[in-house]
């Protein structure tokens, strides 16, 4: 069988292109590895989607999700592995090797976090180290752990973790941090973090468990060693594009290049929205933006070629 339209991801974007696809009745398939993406990571409340006041991540994703089951879509459980061209159509293959067809594809693939990429960072993982205050921050309580980046994703992390642990470092590789001033005010007044700048993370080290951090002081070059029990990895996000080399162009910062009318590639047929692609502002309401226009660049598509 032959979808009109595949939608990868199920973040803001994947989201809406399916609400949309439903309404123009073309048969999609959306395949996602969970629903939520990025917001699902979000540690304080959201305060600029239209309608609500103030949310938090999950719940806003919940409230997407309810509006987007009940639409005639088939929905799957899965990551895409690789997407390729078959004459006309388009080939999706799951890491599990399943295959599905379709004439048009959605690329909404979002963005993953940033690695370290120092020694001890991949072996941690799960036992201390975690990207994702907001999952697993609770199972932190009363330890004492540091944030790395010192960006806003760091500060919200870092207020977020300050309702469970006994105290935060937040470590910043700039001389100065870069968060917003009132996230910068709001940490301070918890009375739980110490911001250390000017830090190169050398090594995240520990038995079973994260037991501490290995940095350089990038003013003295001494290296120093900071017990710590847990470390979250805040310093920005890459773009979840790996499957699909080839059949689009990428910028330096490895982001789909898209037109802007209507978020297609260089492939005709095939389109990138959200956090994926070249677009500047990376928020919730341009990635569902996005997502709306290449479910209706794609229904397009389909109706010409028919
Ligand atoms: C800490 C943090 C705080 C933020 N705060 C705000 C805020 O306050 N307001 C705001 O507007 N924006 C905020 N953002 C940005 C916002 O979350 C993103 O712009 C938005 O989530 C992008 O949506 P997306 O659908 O493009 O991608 P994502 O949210 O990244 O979703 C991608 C989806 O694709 C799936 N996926 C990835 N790879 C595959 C694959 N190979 N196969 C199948 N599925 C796959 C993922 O599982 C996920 O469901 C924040 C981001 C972060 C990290």
């Amino acid at each position: 069988m032959i979808y009109d339209l595949i939608i990868i991801g199920g973040g803001p974007a994947g989201i809406t292109a399916g609400i949309y696809a439903a309404r123009q009745k073309i048969n999609t398939l959306l395949i996602t590895k969970d629903f939520g993406g990025q917001v699902s990571r979000k540690a304080v409340t959201i305060d600029n989607y239209p309608g609500f006041k103030e949310i938090l991540g999950p719940e806003l994703i919940k409230k997407f999700v309810e509006h987007l089951k009940p639409k005639d879509i088939k929905i799957k459980t899965a990551q895409v592995g690789k997407v390729e061209k078959e004459e006309e159509n388009f080939l999706v293959f799951t890491t599990k090797k399943e295959k599905f067809l379709s004439k048009t594809v959605i690329m909404a693939s979002g963005a993953d976090p940033r690695p370290l990429e120092v020694p001890g960072e991949k072996e941690f993982i799960g036992k201390g180290v975690s990207y994702c205050s907001i999952c697993d921050g609770p199972i932190f309580a009363d330890k004492t752990v540091a944030v790395i980046g010192g960006g806003n994703a760091g500060f919200e992390s870092a207020i977020f973790l300050a309702n469970y642990v006994k105290k935060i470092y937040v470590l910043e590789y700039m001389p100065k941090v870069a968060a917003d001033e009132i996230n910068q005010k709001v940490i301070k007044k918890s009375g739980k973090a110490e911001i250390i700048t000017n830090v190169a993370v050398k090594e995240i080290k520990g038995q079973t468990f994260v037991d501490s951090i290995i940095y350089e002081d990038r003013k003295t070059k001494k290296k120093k060693t900071l017990p710590v029990g847990g470390v979250f990895v805040e310093i920005g996000s890459q773009p979840a594009t790996s499957f699909i080399k080839g059949l689009v162009d990428f910028n330096e910062k490895d982001e789909i290049k898209v037109e802007f009318e209507t978020c297609q590639t260089k492939t005709p047929g095939l389109f990138a929205a959200g956090d994926l692609n070249v677009g500047r502002y990376k928020q919730i309401i341009t990635a569902c933006g996005e997502g709306a226009k290449a479910a209706l660049a794609a229904y397009g598509y389909i109706q010409k070629n028919k």
